[in-house]
C-alpha cells in the first residue's frame, strides 16, 4: 500500500527546491511524474513570491521573518529541518547527534538514475547527509531530544538512515529520560530502499513502545505534508500529536483514495483541522505558538 504514495515522493525528491542546482542532466521524460501542486507549493527564488494559498504577492524577507508564514493569510510555508530547529530550539542550544550515518544501498537500486547517484546529488545540493537532523536541544529552557525530518532532501522520505536516526533519538530520550519531540514532514517510505524502508516502521514503533514502558513523553508534531509510512508509524504514535494549520496528513493521497472508493471526499479531507475534528490529532498549533506549546506540554507532563 505504501507504494501508492512513494513514487511521487521519490520523483519530487529528485527535483528538490532548486532544480537548476542539480548537476545531473535530465532526460525528456524525467519531469513527467511531477504534479502541478509540487510546482505551486515550491518556494521560488526572488525577492517577491506569490502565496499559494491567498495568491497575494508577498515580500520574501517579510515572510521569512514571520517564521515562513504568509503575513496576509497565515499560510504555513514548508521549511527544512535546519530552519525548523532554528525556530524551535533556544538559541545555540542544539547539539546535533547521529549525523554520520549513510546508507549502504544494499539493493543497488536503480530507477531513472541509480540510488547512489541520486543520494550524492541530494547531498551536494542540500549539504546534508540524509533527510533528518536530530540532537539534544532546549526549548524555552526545557531539555528535549529534538528530531526533525527534512522535506528538502528526497521529500523527507524514510529510508534506513532516517529510520535509524529516529530510533536512536527515541532510545536516547528513553535512556536520558528527556521528552522526545519529532517534527514530521515526509512523502513516506523511501521507494529506493524497498522492504528495508518498510522495516523502519516496525523498528521506530517498537522503540516508541519501550519509551512508553519507561514512562517517557513523546510529542509528535505533524507538518505539511506527513504521509505514507511515516504517518503509518511513529508520527501517529505520539502521547500528544500536534499539527500545523492546514497540513496535509494522511497515508495514501486523496486522489488515490478517491479513485479507489469512487466517492467525493469531504471538504478539507486529510487536513489538520479535519483530523482534529475526527479525533486523530490533539491540537492544531500555529507555527508562532509551537515553541510555547511544546514547553507548556513538557511542564504539564511533569518532565
Ligand atoms: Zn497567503
Amino acid at each position: 500500500m505504501t507504494q501508492l504514495s512513494t513514487p511521487r515522493s521519490a520523483q519530487a525528491g529528485s527535483e528538490g527546491e532548486t532544480p537548476s542546482a542539480d548537476p545531473a542532466p535530465k532526460g525528456p521524460g524525467e519531469n513527467g511524474g511531477l504534479t502541478p501542486t509540487v510546482r505551486v507549493t515550491r518556494v521560488p527564488e526572488g525577492l517577491w513570491l506569490r502565496c499559494p494559498s491567498c495568491a497575494a504577492m508577498i515580500y520574501r524577507k517579510q515572510m521569512e521573518a514571520n517564521q515562513h508564514v504568509c503575513p496576509e493569510c497565515d499560510h504555513h510555508f514548508r521549511i527544512g529541518a535546519r530552519e525548523r530547529i532554528r525556530l524551535l530550539a533556544d538559541d545555540k542550544s542544539f547539539e546535533p547527534m547521529f549525523g554520520n550515518l549513510t546508507t549502504t544501498d544494499p539493493l543497488k537500486f536503480v530507477d531513472l538514475k541509480s540510488y547512489k547517484d541520486r543520494l550524492a546529488a541530494e547531498q551536494a545540493r542540500t549539504g546534508q547527509k540524509e533527510a533528518v537532523i536530530a540532537g539534544r536541544a532546549f526549548v524555552k529552557g526545557r531539555a528535549v531530544m529534538l528530531c526533525c525530518l527534512d522535506l528538502t532532501f528526497m521529500m523527507g522520505s524514510m529510508g534506513s538512515v532516517v529510520g535509524e536516526v529516529v530510533t536512536r533519538s527515541i532510545e536516547h530520550a528513553t535512556e536520558e529520560d528527556v521528552p522526545l519531540v519529532i517534527v514530521s514532514c515526509s512523502g513516506g517510505a523511501r521507494m529506493q530502499e524497498s522492504g528495508l524502508s518498510l522495516m523502519q516502521m516496525a523498528k521506530t514503533s517498537a522503540a516508541l513502545a519501550r519509551l512508553d514502558d519507561a514512562g517517557g513523553l513523546f510529542i509528535s508534531v505533524l507538518t505539511d505534508p506527513t504521509t505514507g509510512g511515516v504517518t503509518a508509524s511513529f508520527a501517529m504514535l505520539g502521547d500528544i500529536i500536534l499539527a500545523e494549520p492546514k497540513a496535509l496528513i494522511g497515508f495514501a493521497g486523496p486522489r488515490v483514495i478517491q479513485q479507489t472508493i469512487r466517492q467525493e471526499l469531504p471538504e478539507g479531507f486529510q487536513r489538520s483541522e479535519f483530523l482534529l475534528e475526527s479525533g486523530l490529532i490533539d491540537r492544531v498549533v500555529h507555527r508562532h505558538e509551537l515553541r510555547n506549546e511544546i514547553a507548556r506540554l513538557v511542564d504539564y507532563a511533569g518532565k
